[in-house]
């Protein structure tokens, strides 16, 4: 491969106690937990608007749970959406729109300064200490320092540029299906069926729903891979959340691959809607009333870290002492990475589980912590952890340290854990209830 060697300078822009890289559900957490810590805090977003996949991905409903007093319980709350269980049975996805202005006030603090359509592109290092980002902006680059970052990107692309060991897929390197999500308005609420997904045995004329959609797939109705037709309820009367597009064979964090991606989903959109206005009962006035900006991306890089955590643990509802989120509790729930439905023919059931501060801190790194769908652990459990209920209290715990690790004039390694699970319970998070 050719390779050239260009240099670059950037102005220094700011120095900050904690810069936070990525604005989705657990890099929001991330900035205002540190925040309200009294740090300084840098929010760093490529994207035009917070919130991730909750926003521009049109993700929803919020699943999976974690103890009580967390900041996932503020966020639900501020957005508005009734009471969950934890696998969505009975929880209505968010107004995406409102939930855009709803962020974007969230992380609106004078102890914030929020960059948008700002992409990191280069990490700052001392030795193995990360000081520092450069952001890609219209003015060019831009760089800023702090003692503490951490890696909210969800394709940790901070670890990444970092030199951070990491993992990518199952064993045959094979990543989770991209899908993207979309909105239908006009479903007739008394005719118009709703399915959470392969777990769902909601019937259609005596039939499961699920089954009636593989016999239209094998009519050739749609194609076979998106046979497994998720329409999530909103809080919206007559909308539908449909995450049922998929791509397979697509790393993101390659962008070669992104662009014929994208372009299939919004074909296999279209076919959907007129799929479903022309074959499901209380869907023949549909209309499609927005979709993500972005191909919603469930897997990519995992950060290998002091601990890499692992399914089996997540099943057993392991306990750790160094635990950061406690009852963390969600299906393994793996997109088929090679094929269309779920990769495992049982879904797997855990109990409420720990993730220990060990995660959450990259091998052989300084001054970097890593939250959100990419931190330490293996394909299946990133299968669990990666639902937004639970990246939400992974960025707010992630976030105390960083505030404490800074203000303490320490690395997030030397932090000792007793002294950030301390301020957690002092906030009332729940950590060690049985
Ligand atoms: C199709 C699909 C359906 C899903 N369904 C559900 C569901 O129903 N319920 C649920 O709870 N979860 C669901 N998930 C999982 C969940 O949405 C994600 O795992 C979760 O949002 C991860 O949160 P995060 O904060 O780690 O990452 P993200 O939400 O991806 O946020 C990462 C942020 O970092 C930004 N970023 C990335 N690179 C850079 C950079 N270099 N510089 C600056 N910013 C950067 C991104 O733009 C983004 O805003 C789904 C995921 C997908 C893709």
């Amino acid at each position: 491969m050719d390779k050239i060697i260009y240099s670059s300078e950037a102005e220094v822009r700011g120095s900050y106690d904690v810069i936070v890289a990525g604005a989705g559900a657990s890099g929001i957490c991330a900035a205002v937990a540190a925040a309200r810590e009294g740090a300084r805090v840098a929010l760093a977003e490529r994207y035009g608007v917070v919130g991730g996949n909750l926003t521009a991905g049109f993700v929803g409903p919020i699943l999976g749970s974690v103890g009580s007093g967390t900041m996932r319980d503020e966020l639900v709350d501020l957005l508005e959406v009734p009471d969950n269980d934890w696998i969505g049975e009975t929880g209505k996805a968010h107004n995406v729109e409102k939930a855009k202005l709803t962020l974007e006030r969230f992380v609106d603090s004078p102890n914030i300064d929020v960059f948008l359509q700002s992409q990191v592109s280069h990490v700052l290092k001392e030795g193995n200490r990360v000081t520092g980002v450069v952001l890609s902006t219209a003015e060019g680059p831009v760089a800023l320092k702090a003692p503490v970052v951490i890696d909210a990107t969800g394709d940790a692309v901070v670890s990444f540029l970092a030199g951070a060991e990491i993992e990518k897929g199952r064993e045959d390197g094979l990543m989770q299906p991209v899908t993207l999500e979309f909105t239908i308005d006009g479903v007739d609420e008394n005719k118009g069926l709703i399915c959470i997904g392969d777990v769902d045995n909601v019937e259609l004329g005596g039939m499961r729903f699920l089954d009636w959609c593989q016999i239209q797939a094998d009519k050739g109705l749609i194609p076979q891979k998106i046979a497994a037709v998720r329409l999530h309820p909103t809080v919206i009367p007559g909308q539908r959340q449909v995450n049922t597009t998929q791509v397979n064979g697509v790393d993101i964090t390659r962008p070669e691959g992104i662009f014929k991606a994208d372009l299939e989903l919004r074909e296999q959109m279209f076919l959907l809607e007129k799929f479903l206005r022309e074959n499901l009962p209380g869907y023949e006035n549909i209309r499609i009333t927005g979709s993500g900006t972005t191909t919603g991306v469930r897997e990519s890089r995992r950060v290998m870290g002091d601990y890499v955590i692992d399914a089996d643990e997540l099943a057993a509802g392991c306990r750790f002492p160094d635990v950061i989120v406690h009852k963390a509790l969600f299906i393994v729930d793996i997109h088929n990475p090679a094929g269309a439905g779920q990769a495992e023919a049982k879904i797997q059931y855990c109990q409420p589980y720990d993730l220990p501060y060990r995660c959450f801190l990259p091998r052989g790194l300084e001054g970097l912590l890593v939250t959100g769908r990419c931190i330490s652990g293996t394909h299946r459990a990133h299968a669990s952890y990666r639902v937004m209920s639970i990246c939400m209290a992974m960025g707010e715990a992630v976030g105390v340290a960083a505030a404490l690790s800074a203000s303490r004039g320490v690395t997030p390694r030397d932090l000792p854990v007793t002294v950030l699970q301390d301020r957690l319970t002092a906030k009332g998070v729940d950590l060690f209830s049985k």
